[in-house]
């Protein structure tokens, strides 16, 4: 496999306003193809990803988790990724903000395994991996209420994302959630859901990076009050009967 990013990568990277130095490029460069040759040589064998191109994993994995980054500020902040997977976007975020405080959390095990083993090799501090699930953590008093910011991609629809996330969110933090596709309907049931859980929709900001200009869209929702204490329900409750 290649020793280097491609070049469409790089100029990504630079647009969105990072590897602004040569030390940066460097650094950033080395961690995401160590990031890149683990999960391809892990996903052999523990079912971690569809996307096995590697060009393919740079743009579909790396930059559509930091095109994140245009709505995050860039000041310490801590950040959960609810349902996280292979580390998508909390991990490639984490990356380019080293200073941020990173909570990844995801109920399948091979997949925690696989995180703890990858943040190892690439020598990250100041962030956790959680095998848990969200309806159980958004309980628990260390998590409830505690984060800046929760992000969540490709895990559920938005009516159970917001009943599961935005218990995590301290009051004033954000729900940063990638989304693609036409959102109408789930949009409205979603803007009624986040009334209900304390939160409230504040921007809708389009994906402006070449390759991703495909109607992908963050949505940025700002957490008002706490969640009342009964949310988030089981998961089946949240997926089968939606708030909103
Ligand atoms: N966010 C990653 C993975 C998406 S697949 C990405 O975008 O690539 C959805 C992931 O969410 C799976 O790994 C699944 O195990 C995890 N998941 C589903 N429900 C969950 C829950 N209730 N709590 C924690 N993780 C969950």
């Amino acid at each position: 496999m290649s020793e280097y990013l491609s070049l469409t990568f790089l100029k990504e990277l630079h647009q969105l306003g990072l590897a602004q130095t040569v030390e940066e490029e460097a650094r950033l460069s080395q961690a995401f193809l160590i990031y890149r040759q683990e999960l391809l040589s892990w996903n052999e064998h523990t079912n971690l990803t569809a996307i096995t191109d590697p060009e393919e994993v740079l743009q579909k994995h790396f930059l559509d988790s930091l095109s994140l980054l245009p709505a995050l500020p860039d000041a310490e902040l801590t950040l959960i990724d609810i349902g996280t997977g292979a580390g998508f976007p909390g991990l490639p975020l984490k990356i380019a903000r080293p200073h941020w405080q990173v909570t990844l959390l995801e109920a399948t095990g091979k997949k925690t395994k696989f995180l703890s083993h990858v943040i190892e090799k690439l020598h990250l501090s100041e962030i956790t991996v959680i095998h848990g699930r969200a309806e159980e953590y958004a309980h628990k008093e260390a998590y409830r209420g505690k984060y800046d910011i929760v992000t969540a991609r490709a895990v559920s629809a938005l009516a159970t994302l917001l009943e599961s996330g935005a218990p995590f969110c301290r009051i004033g933090g954000r729900l940063i959630l990638p989304k693609k596709g036409d959102l109408a309907l789930e949009l409205e049931q979603g803007k009624r859901t986040a009334g209900q859980v304390g939160a409230r929709l504040i921007t809708d900001l389009p994906v402006t990076l070449q390759g991703l200009a495909d109607g992908r869209r963050i949505l940025v929702w700002e957490q008002q009050k706490l969640s009342p204490a009964t949310y988030p329900r089981s998961w089946a409750n949240m997926t089968k009967k939606p708030l909103g």
